[in-house]
């Protein structure tokens, strides 16, 4: 038997399966999707089987040396979507099965010292003897000290002892021991009256077990009666009286929280009217996609949980993916709270090992339903029933490296695969989505009203030109800092965001609001410092950044771009009184900070929360009752054609967030261009004025989805070879693209450096391009090789979702 493995180098040169023989005592064990470690030149590797065969055109094969799984990782069908996925996403066929996997089942590659074929312990110098008893094997690290390693050496050189590496998984399973009592209540009654007074620790487990006569995990006998360590139960085990049992068990991260089972709430009409045609959808196996459109409140939520119940309660599983930013306790706990034990949630606030768990407990079919961020759209289920993609839109579905795929696209795939519906929900749809519900591509479902029927709240927009004109130089205008000011006194809460995201700035004149766009691309010019230079990134145009506003003759003309901590401490001058929780990627770096800041705001530590766009999402919170958004603009003049569209959700995303209880609430957004119709149409909530709007401005200028788009991007430290390279992709794609498919550039990237790379890009837009992927794999191949050597990456991005 033959096995083709895929092995655990991502280079161009390695992308193909390499022949394996299977050794005899595996034959018929080992199965497709299996990961094995096999020799590699001198290394040994971690692999994926992907196929097994009876003969191979090779004649001397090495053998497989390990198993690593008793089941295959990778099941058949997500084996041939890690094949889908290479091919889509133009990634290594390594990089997608691991992708697909949880971190704890790649590999670690530890270094070790071992026993030479045919030698035994005793051979060895008398001093070694001892470390290698055990187990044959040394760790290699600790043969690093002065004393041992001359001695190591010395046989290795006689070939005593040599070097080998060990192929593991990164994280573990978790082994627990459970303690039970053999004897019933008069024999541990009896025991009690021979153990001799002084046992206190004994006495006091075997009372324990009295009153408790069941099996119980080691921790929780240890926790309930407040003692350490297994060695208090060990002479209980010798004796008879106990007995222990290592078993695996899983490590809980929703462990201390406590889960009320709630009940299923009637339905609105408005929800019923949404809820048939999914209904009939899983009844008739249709694989259907749905876009539920409904505003936040409308009940979105409730549909999934209904939804998911017709699929649990038919044995089949679902998959639900939420924005990780909207993992919150609260969100989980909805889903706990419908389905208990049966739900696993996968978000990346887990250790590996948690995730781990949470991987094999969906894998064995413990669980029904998967609550996770996008990785969660591999989720290992066999027998899927619905997908579920809850704020469709979200950026965080768009994986940003290799393989670079939107957990939409593999959820519409495996749907396919299952039969199955999927549920796609948004307030504010993305343009691509929801200009395919209008063409029935996608079955619209619409939520008009908030079920609570609470009233949208009132936002007023502040032009910031007035203000700079009426002499407020600060960040704050004056109607957002009176009304900060009186929810403050009277301890109420509020959250103001700053919306920034990127590195890059903008020119803008802060008399007239206008921002400096390329002639050619109709896109912000980005500003760069080092060069004092304004360039267009999509065609590569550059400018000097004007003395004086080309509109209005203002000398008030400057680059932008403000941090989160600037404005903190313009609070604390301002009002020194407030208390003001700051959250940006810097405050929330640690794992779980995230959630322990909401926590305090919620339990009113705080009068402000003030942060970048994460505050946006699963924001509810019943006493704020005032949004300010101090600068709505800054995202709108990035360098990338989406810039209006994400301007549009991510304000009316926080206009929804004030006001959803008793108290009313109240937004006050802040821009330099009131009158740009993302911002105008945000604060009037109106998302299908939008869309008109919107894609008559993406078809006069060929963007998606009027057009697919591709994205190239070359990097390397020598600017000259970066740009070079970028020349001579560009020119090849040129003369291979059909006539119909715009070429752009080479241009500098957005980001025009990232650590000390320089990064030239080349955009492309078609419709149809059936040379794409010809082009795309030649390109890799001819770039990708020798990619260590020559210094060169080149990636490629298709259908990128963000342009920098
Ligand atoms: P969305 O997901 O669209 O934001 P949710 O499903 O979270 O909306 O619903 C908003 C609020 O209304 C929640 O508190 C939810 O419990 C409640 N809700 C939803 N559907 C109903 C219903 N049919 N009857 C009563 N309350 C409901
Ligand atoms: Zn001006
Ligand atoms: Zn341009």
């Amino acid at each position: 038997m033959i096995a083709e493995v895929i092995v655990d180098v991502p280079a161009q040169q390695t992308d193909r399966p390499f022949d394996y023989r299977v050794p005899e005592k595996w034959s018929g064990m080992i199965q497709e999707g299996m990961r094995v470690t096999v020799p590699f030149g001198p290394r040994k590797l971690l692999g994926f089987v992907v196929k097994l065969k009876e003969s191979s055109e090779f004649k001397s094969l090495k053998n497989i040396s390990g198993l690593l799984d008793m089941e295959p990782a990778l099941n058949e069908e997500l084996l041939e979507l890690g094949h889908w996925l290479a091919d889509e996403t133009m990634c290594f066929k390594i990089s997608a099965f691991q992708a697909m996997l949880p971190a704890a089942m790649k590999a670690k590659y530890e270094k070790q010292i071992r026993l030479t074929r045919g030698m035994v312990v005793s051979d060895l110098l008398p001093e070694l003897q001892p470390l290698f008893q055990k187990t044959g094997t040394m760790k290699w690290d600790d043969a690093q000290n002065n004393e041992l390693l001359p001695l190591v050496k010395k046989e290795m050189d006689r070939g005593a002892l040599e070097l080998s590496i060990k192929v593991s998984n990164k994280g573990n399973v978790k082994k627990e021991k459970f303690i039970k009592p053999l004897l019933d209540k008069e024999g541990l009654i009896t025991q009690l009256g021979e153990i001799s007074k002084t046992a206190k620790n004994q006495r006091c487990i075997i009372e324990y077990f009295l009153e408790n006569p069941i099996e119980s995990p080691l921790s929780k006998v240890l926790k309930d009666t407040g003692l350490s360590g297994y060695s208090v139960i060990k002479p209980l085990v010798n004796k008879g009286i106990l007995h222990v049992q290592e078993r695996e068990s899983y490590r809980d991260h929703y462990e201390q929280h406590e889960f009320q089972a709630d009940a299923v709430l009637p339905l609105t009409e408005e929800q019923r009217g949404a809820m048939g045609p999914i209904e009939r959808a899983v009844e008739e196996k249709r694989n259907e996609t749905f876009l539920l459109y409904g505003v936040t409140g409308s009940g979105k939520t409730e549909i999934y949980l209904q939804s998911i119940k017709r699929i649990v309660d038919e044995g089949k599983e679902a998959i639900v993916l939420v924005p990780e930013i909207s993992l919150t306790p609260m969100m989980v706990t909805r889903f706990k709270r419908r389905f208990g034990n049966l739900v696993a949630v996968l978000h990346s606030g887990l250790s590996t090992g948690e995730k781990y768990d949470e991987w094999r407990k969906i894998q064995r079919g413990e669980v029904k339903v998967v609550v996770g961020a996008r990785s969660a759209v591999f989720a290992p289920f066999k027998n899927i029933g619905l997908i579920i993609i809850d704020e469709e839109h979200e950026g965080s579905y768009k994986q940003e490296e290799m393989p670079r795929y939107h957990a939409r696209d593999v959820a519409l795939k495996r749907a396919s695969y299952h039969h199955c519906p999927v549920i796609l929900g948004s307030a504010t749809p993305s343009l691509e989505t929801f200009a395919r519900a209008k063409r029935d591509v996608y079955t619209l479902l619409t939520l008009k009203s908030r079920v609570n029927q609470r009233a949208l709240p009132e936002v007023s927009i502040v032009d910031m030109r007035e203000e700079m004109r009426g002499g407020n130089r600060s960040m704050f205008s004056e109607l957002l800092f009176e009304k900060l000011k009186e929810r403050v006194e009277k301890g109420e809460q509020s959250v103001l965001m700053l919306n920034r995201r990127g590195h890059s700035s903008f020119v803008m004149c802060r008399n007239c609001g206008l921002v400096v766009t390329c002639p050619n691309c109709d896109v912000s010019m980005t500003f760069h410092r080092v060069q004092s230079q304004m360039k267009c990134h999509y065609c590569g145009l550059e400018e000097g950044v004007p003395n004086v506003c080309p509109d209005c003759g203002s000398d008030h003309i400057r680059y932008f771009g403000t941090g989160t901590q600037k404005v903190e401490e313009e609070l604390g001058k301002l009002m020194p009184h407030a208390r003001v929780i700051r959250m940006d990627v810097d405050t929330t770096s640690r794992k779980g900070a995230h959630e322990a800041l909401l926590k305090r705001f919620e339990d009113g530590q705080a009068d402000i929360l003030l942060g970048t766009q994460m505050i946006a999402k699963g924001l509810d919170f019943p006493k704020v009752t005032l949004v300010g958004v101090l600068s709505a603009d800054t995202m709108l003049h990035l360098p990338d054609f989406r810039s209006s569209e994400r301007t549009f959700q991510l304000l009316t995303q926080v206009s929804g967030r004030a006001g959803r209880h008793e108290l009313p609430g109240e937004v006050v957004i802040q821009t330099y261009t009131p009158e740009h119709y993302s911002i105008q149409l945000a604060s009037e909530q109106d998302y299908e004025g939008f869309f008109m709007r919107e894609m008559f401005l993406r078809k006069q200028n060929d963007y998606p989805p009027y057009y697919y788009i591709a994205l190239l991007t070359v990097s390397h430290e020598d600017v000259l070879k970066a740009m070079d390279t970028a020349d001579k992709i560009t020119t090849y794609i040129k003369r291979h693209v059909s006539p119909s498919t715009v070429v752009f550039g080479p241009s500098a990237s957005p980001m025009s450096r990232i650590n000390n790379r320089y990064r030239y890009q080349c955009l492309l837009k078609y419709k149809r391009e059936p040379n794409l992927a010809v082009i795309l794999k030649k390109l890799n191949e001819t770039y990708g090789r020798n990619a260590a050597q020559s210094g060169l990456q080149l990636s490629i991005d298709v259908n990128p979702f963000i342009m920098m």
